[in-house]
């Protein structure tokens, strides 16, 4: 006789394993399904983004920004290190030591929350039944209330350069090599180039990111974006923007295999280079292989997405889905309030989302962080906007670190002086727009942030400012506009 449960989550990564969470907190018999396996083929919660993804690449962010001050930057501070070594399989050993207490730590949560955990691929079919298919090989049918979709993303791939793992690497390679490459091509100057393009530049490779656009970081307000590509050349990283790859070529065997890559610049120039390892990341693409039987009744909309509506339910009735797989930015806090979401609704709470204020950061150094609508988005809404900057050379806890480039970019509403976004470049990016983000939640005004008194000396006071400067009453950098 097939199982029964109230909830079925398939996929358990951010999205799923914290939507499994809080149905089982909310009293529902739930069973989560995942078919990651680690490296030694046994299964593991937390999806991509404890294994291959946030966690993983953050581990060698920091490892390597530590590596990069002791060899640049800490001799200003009167400290002289001496023989600094690089042990580059000691650090990739620390990062997945990392992922492993994390993944480690869902088990345990699940356990606490009474959450039945299997590991094997399931497969939504008609009715709310679900084809569980265990790792060996054993199968059997789950049947439930409600079914959630939580089966995440996978890296896009270009005919132009396919992946061998050994020298065209996905991000998951960037993460794991075992040496400092010579030379480093990227293909995607985006998020993943800029931070794996980081790591692996601040432990000593030359690293040219290829990208197609003209514009860089093209989706981001263009001012701090300008900044940002000012500070990552200064940190050595060549982007080359308007860069179309057109072919690869493996030459030479063994430990000496390099990669040929051709391009076309944007004024129509053929060009090539040679690399020791090329990283290609030009996006992910939502993961519905294998998942969804044909009468399933879930619909997939043009990008392939499974079409939701706004609270995640797809087109069949009790199925949902969350995080990669469904429309919205592919970030793990966004799948996981989903799943907090598609739990509370199913024993009926009203919980929403609120898709308008959902913080997007590269952890790259200094951190590049936004929330809202930026500078371009707002123009064209044809709504009159007020911009208050504060550029962190004027921040004498910036200046202490020795971490001042960068700014904060604040807009908000001409007349009604609503917040509307913020965009920051520069040290603790991610921690200070998460203020802005909790005062957006509230309907803060520039004024109101303006009349919040902030500690000194912290680096939020380059938010504090920029907001009084929206409204022409900053105090320690001269106003553009009198008010
Ligand atoms: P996933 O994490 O992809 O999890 C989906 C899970 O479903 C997987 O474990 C998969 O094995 C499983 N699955 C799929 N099909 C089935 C099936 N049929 N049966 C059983 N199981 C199945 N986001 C951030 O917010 N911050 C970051 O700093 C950040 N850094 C990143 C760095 C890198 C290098 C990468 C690649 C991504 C990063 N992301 C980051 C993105 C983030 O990892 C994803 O947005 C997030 O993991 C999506 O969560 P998810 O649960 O929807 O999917
Ligand atoms: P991305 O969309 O951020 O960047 C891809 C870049 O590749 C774009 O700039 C695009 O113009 C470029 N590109 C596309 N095709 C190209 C081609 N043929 N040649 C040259 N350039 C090309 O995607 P990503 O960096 O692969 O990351 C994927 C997703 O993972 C992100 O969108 C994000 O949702 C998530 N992620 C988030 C974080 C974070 O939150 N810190 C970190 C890593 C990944």
């Amino acid at each position: 006789m097939a199982d029964k449960y109230d909830v079925v989550v398939i996929g358990a990564g951010p999205a799923g394993y914290v939507c499994a969470i809080r149905a089982a907190q909310l009293g529902l018999k739930t069973v989560c399904i995942e078919k990651w396996r680690d490296k030694s083929g046994k299964g593991v919660n937390g999806g991509t983004c404890l294994n291959v993804g946030c966690i993983p690449s953050k581990a060698l962010l920091d490892s390597s920004h530590k590596y990069w001050e002791l060899s640049h930057s800490i001799q200003d501070h009167g400290i002289v290190p001496k023989d600094v070594e690089l042990d580059v399989s000691a650090m990739i050993k620390r990062k997945d030591k990392i992922v492993k207490q994390l993944t480690g730590g869902i088990a345990g949560l699940f356990k606490a929350n009474k959450v039945t955990s299997l590991f094997g691929t399931g497969k939504l079919l008609a009715d709310r039944k679900v084809e569980y298919k265990d790792n060996d090989g054993n199968v059997s049918v789950i049947e439930a209330d409600n079914v959630v979709i939580a089966s995440g993303s996978q890296p896009i791939d270009i005919p132009v350069a396919p992946i061998d793992g050994e020298v065209i690497l996905d991000s998951s390679g960037g993460l794991d090599l075992e040496e400092v490459p010579g030379r480093l091509g990227v293909i995607g100057a985006g998020v993943i180039g800029l931070e794996l393009g980081s790591v692996w530049r601040r432990l000593g490779s030359e690293v040219i990111l290829l990208e197609a656009m003209e514009d860089f970081l093209a989706i981001m307000d263009q001012q701090v974006a300008r900044e940002t590509h000012k500070i990552m050349k200064k940190q050595g990283l060549d982007i080359r923007l308007g860069c179309r790859v057109t072919g690869s070529k493996i030459k030479g065997r063994g430990k000496s295999k390099k990669v040929e890559v051709s391009y076309q610049t944007s004024d129509g120039k053929e060009a090539t280079e040679t690399f020791d390892k090329l990283i290609v990341c030009v996006g992910r693409r939502p993961f519905t292989e294998g998942l969804l039987a044909p009468d399933c009744g879930v619909d997939l909309d043009e990008r392939g997405s499974i079409f939701v509506n706004e609270h995640c339910a797809t087109n069949a009735p009790g199925v949902w889905a969350v995080g990669d797989v469904v429309r919205g930015p592919m970030l793990a806090h966004k799948g996981s309030e989903e799943g907090v979401m598609v739990a509370e609704r199913i024993v009926g709470q009203k919980t929403q989302v609120n898709y308008d204020i959902i913080p997007n950061v590269i952890y790259t150094h200094p951190e590049v962080a936004s929330v809202g609508l930026n500078e371009e988005q707002v123009k064209q809404s044809g709504e009159p906007y007020k911009v208050g900057v504060f550029p962190f050379v004027a921040s004498g806890r910036a200046l202490a670190a020795d971490d001042s480039d960068g700014m904060v970019k604040l807009i908000a509403h001409e007349k009604t002086d609503r917040i509307l976004g913020c965009h920051i470049v520069g040290p603790s990016a991610a921690d200070l727009v998460q203020q802005v983000a909790i005062a957006m939640e509230f309907g803060s005004t520039a004024e109101d942030l303006g009349m919040i008194v902030f500690g000194h000396p912290t680096l939020s006071e380059a938010v504090h400012e920029a907001a009084l400067a929206a409204n022409g009453h900053a105090i320690h950098i001269p106003n553009k506009t009198k008010r």
